[in-house]
This record gives structure tokens, C-alpha cells and sequence, in this order.
């Protein structure tokens, strides 16, 4: 069998200082607002890809940004406890799950993951280490080899099975259909 293509890949990633984070919040208020329909039309925490784990009493902020999206709960599960506050298992989980409303859009439910503000054209940086005065989010990026096709068909696999756990298989390939049919 023919070795797959191999092409360079930038991956990206954000480095949080949670020692340096005081909780304000103003990643989540911009994230939402980036990310809003038409852009910088509202703000509400609820739709961003950035949460902020908050335990004001004990001086204790966490973010957190949405990762990939699990159709079922996990089975393993961890604990935490931080300068003795013991916080729920699913507290500091990037997935969109079945099991909890955090990184989901409010009104479809749908998944939401951060997509490090991909625009066109390119930000110098993503909006909520923009944001960040305290510099407790930090923006990093390196280069990784990937075979051809592999992460296009990733992120479509991950949109087609959301969608397909939304309204299920049949309303979303009679959309498909009815699309094709327009085109
Ligand atoms: S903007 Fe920075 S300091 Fe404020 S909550 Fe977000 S990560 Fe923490
Ligand atoms: S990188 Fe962009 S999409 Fe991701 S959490 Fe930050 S503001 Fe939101």
C-alpha cells in the first residue's frame, strides 16, 4: 500500500498561567462576541469557547476552553481538590458532553469547540489572549507532520455526528437531500 502524503501542519495551542488569572472574565465576553452572529453583535458568556472555572472565596480561577466534542459520558472520571476545595468530577473537562450544558450553544444545543478564532484575514492572535491583561493565556505555535486529508476529515466527521445526535440520521439526510436537490 502507497504511504500517505505527509504535510506540514501548524498546531496551536494556548498555555494558561492559572496563577496568573484573577477571574475577570473579559475572555469569555470576547470569545462570545467574536464568535456571534453577525460579529460583535452581542456577548453572553453562555456561547463561549473559553469558561472560567471561578471560586472567587478561595482566589481560585481556572479556564478552561472547549475541546472535542464526546457523543456519551465518559467512564472514567477524576476528582480534584485544589488548596482543599474539592471540585466535581466533570469541573475542569474541555468535552461538550451529554452529561452537562457547558460549551453548547444555548439555543441549538450544538456543540461548540474553540477554534483558536480562525478568520479570514488571520488574527496575529487569538481574541481572548488578546483580552487577557493578565497575561494568564499565552499563544503558542509549532509544526507537526500530518498525512494529507486526515484533519479535514476529522473536524467533518466531529460536525456530522453532532448534527447527527441533534435531530438524528434520518432529518439530517433528508436536509442533505433536499440540499443536493438545490444545488
Ligand atoms: S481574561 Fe485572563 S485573567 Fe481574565 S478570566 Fe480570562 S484568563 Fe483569567
Ligand atoms: S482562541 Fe478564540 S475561539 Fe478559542 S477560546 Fe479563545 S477566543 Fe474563543
Amino acid at each position: 500500500m502507497e504511504a500517505a502524503k505527509k504535510k506540514k501542519k501548524i498546531v496551536k495551542s494556548i498555555r494558561i498561567d492559572v496563577d496568573k488569572c484573577n477571574g475577570c472574565r473579559a475572555c469569555e465576553v470576547v470569545c462570545s462576541a467574536f464568535h456571534a452572529t453577525p460579529k460583535y453583535s452581542s456577548n453572553n458568556p453562555d456561547r463561549s469557547r473559553i469558561r472560567v472555572i471561578r471560586e472567587p472565596l478561595k482566589d481560585i480561577y481556572v479556564p478552561v476552553y472547549a475541546g472535542e466534542y464526546s457523543a456519551a459520558e465518559c467512564a472514567g472520571r477524576d476528582k480534584y481538590t485544589i488548596d482543599g476545595k474539592e471540585y466535581e468530577e466533570c469541573a475542569f473537562c474541555r468535552a461538550s458532553c451529554s452529561s452537562r450544558t457547558i460549551f453548547k450553544e444555548p439555543d441549538s444545543g450544538l456543540p461548540v469547540k474553540c477554534d483558536m478564532c480562525e478568520s479570514d484575514p488571520p488574527l496575529a492572535e487569538p481574541m481572548c489572549v488578546q483580552w487577557c491583561l493578565n497575561d494568564a493565556l499565552v499563544y503558542e505555535e509549532r509544526e507537526e507532520e500530518v498525512a494529507e486529508g486526515e484533519e479535514e476529515k476529522e473536524e467533518l466527521e466531529i460536525g456530522l455526528e453532532s448534527l447527527a445526535n441533534k435531530f438524528g440520521v434520518e432529518k439530517m439526510l433528508d436536509a442533505v437531500a433536499r440540499m443536493t436537490k438545490k444545488g
